[in-house]
């Protein structure tokens, strides 16, 4: 029923992963601090890789994508995962017209953001219960529901009944001959954001390159925004999507790049100062299979910029290092889009030893100062001895590397609205740090 694309992580290598989280959960912070020499003026010697091969190769488990109809009450009610960004690991009747369904993630243990996704139909209307098992101790997103898998709202309170920990959540709707999408958020998969990055691309010119090919055969692509061949070696790089259910990354990533693609004097003065290069999805076959964190190869991309045993993980690094050693290239920002159960930036470390110095507590600055009645949140600490991508890129590139959270439930008009501000303001910040360093040659 279920394909294995990896089963070899061992009990003894599992108890070494879980006594190495341990210990590093027990370390003081302070005492994790990476401690990278970064001169201002030149990036950062290439990372020494010291991170510890991964003990254990994660199992990656592939849902079976099926169809599963229930007859035996008219009318029949048909439910599916035969579409991208599906899942659903397993449907069965408990009830006439009350279902049960059962969401795994691809490999255990894992982060607990479970996403899930599929559609109902039933031959005639007929009000249905679905009741949800979700193979995590806390997590419950509320479903969201939509008739066409492109506009969406939140199940309602008498639709929905589940909160953090619940064993079982319940969920009451309307089941019609026509489908109806359920998923644990709006579904922004691998086609509507080549869509709206292949639109930027028209609108701008930017040039798009497939740096790399994913374990399951997928384009990786990378979109370069430069106003002309003569547009100055100063680089921003904007990623997102290395996790698979952080829609609101997504809809953060696309504000940023609207603003810094829009046609106010400002964007149109930092398109004449950086190039962008930009990559809306590091891990297009987690999004394509509605994986809840990892690659197709078992593992969480954002874990693996120091031991690179991915192939997505290893192309954008290597993608990204050729543009720094591009004649006169310096890399001014490295921005990583993603989705938790708040707005956060993850900000490096040592923020006076990136280059620019401090811009990331200038920006978070900045947003708050824009925004006096959103309260900006950041921290250095998270995760500061993962390998992260914003630890790799102040590591290896000595440029601020940072994690932009968007929250899960942030309304997407929030999002939009609050980004578009940052952005405005990172142009900013960058164009005035460039004026300030004007004197100071690009690393030889
Ligand atoms: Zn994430």
């Amino acid at each position: 029923m279920f394909r294995y694309l990896k089963y070899s992580a061992t009990p003894t290598a599992a108890l070494l992963s879980t006594l190495t989280a341990w210990l590093i959960a027990l370390t003081p912070v302070a005492c994790q601090t990476a401690t990278p020499v970064v001169p201002p003026s030149a990036p950062a010697p290439a990372l020494t890789p010291t991170a510890t091969p991964a003990t254990a190769t994660p199992r990656a488990e592939l849902q079976e994508h099926r169809s599963w109809t229930f007859a035996t009450t008219a009318p029949a009610v048909t439910f599916d995962n035969q579409f991208p960004c599906a899942r659903v690991n397993r449907c069965e009747e408990v009830a006439p017209h009350d279902y049960r369904i059962t969401i795994t993630p691809e490999n255990d243990p894992i982060n607990p953001s479970p996403w899930y996704a599929f559609r109902v139909r039933a031959d005639a209307p007929t009000d249905i219960t679905v009741r949800f098992v979700i193979a995590t101790k806390t997590a419950r997103p509320r479903p969201r529901l939509s008739t066409d898998g492109t506009h969406w709202t939140r199940a309602t309170d008498t639709q929905w009944t589940g909160a953090s920990g619940a064993p079982e959540c319940v969920l009451r709707i309307h089941a019609e001959p026509a489908a109806t999408w359920v998923a644990s958020n709006d579904i922004i998969g691998n086609d509507r954001l080549a869509a709206w990055s292949d639109a930027l691309a028209v609108r701008t010119g930017a040039t798009v390159e497939t740096f790399g090919t994913s374990a399951g055969g997928r384009a990786l692509r990378m979109f370069t925004l430069s106003a002309n061949a003569n547009t100055p070696e100063d680089w921003v790089i904007v990623i997102g999507r290395q996790h698979p259910p952080e829609v609101s990354g997504s809809v953060g990533l696309m504000a940023f790049m609207d603003e810094i693609t829009s046609d106010s004097a400002r964007a149109r003065a930092f398109r004449g100062a950086f190039r962008v290069a930009l990559v809306p999805v590091v891990n297009p076959d987690g999004v394509h299979e509605g994986q809840w964190r990892s690659t197709l190869g078992g593992v969480d991309s954002n874990r693996d910029w120091g031991a690179f045993t991915q192939p997505e993980t290893v192309a954008l690094r290597d993608a990204i290092l050729a543009i720094r050693s591009r004649p006169g290239a310096r890399i001014w920002l490295a921005l990583d889009f993603h989705g938790t159960n708040k707005d956060i930036l993850y900000t490096p470390l040592a923020d006076d030893r990136t280059f620019p110095p401090r811009f990331a507590s200038q920006w978070v600055a900045a947003i708050q100062a824009r925004f006096p009645d959103y309260e900006v949140e950041s921290t250095s600490a998270h995760n500061a001895t993962e390998w992260t991508f914003k630890r790799w890129a102040y590591e290896t590139l000595g440029a601020p590397g940072i994690t932009y959270e968007l929250g899960s439930s942030t309304p997407h008009a929030q999002i939009q609205r609050i980004v578009t501000g940052a952005a405005d303001e990172a142009m900013r910040l960058l164009m005035e740090a460039k004026m300030a360093n004007a004197h100071t040659p690009p690393d030889a």
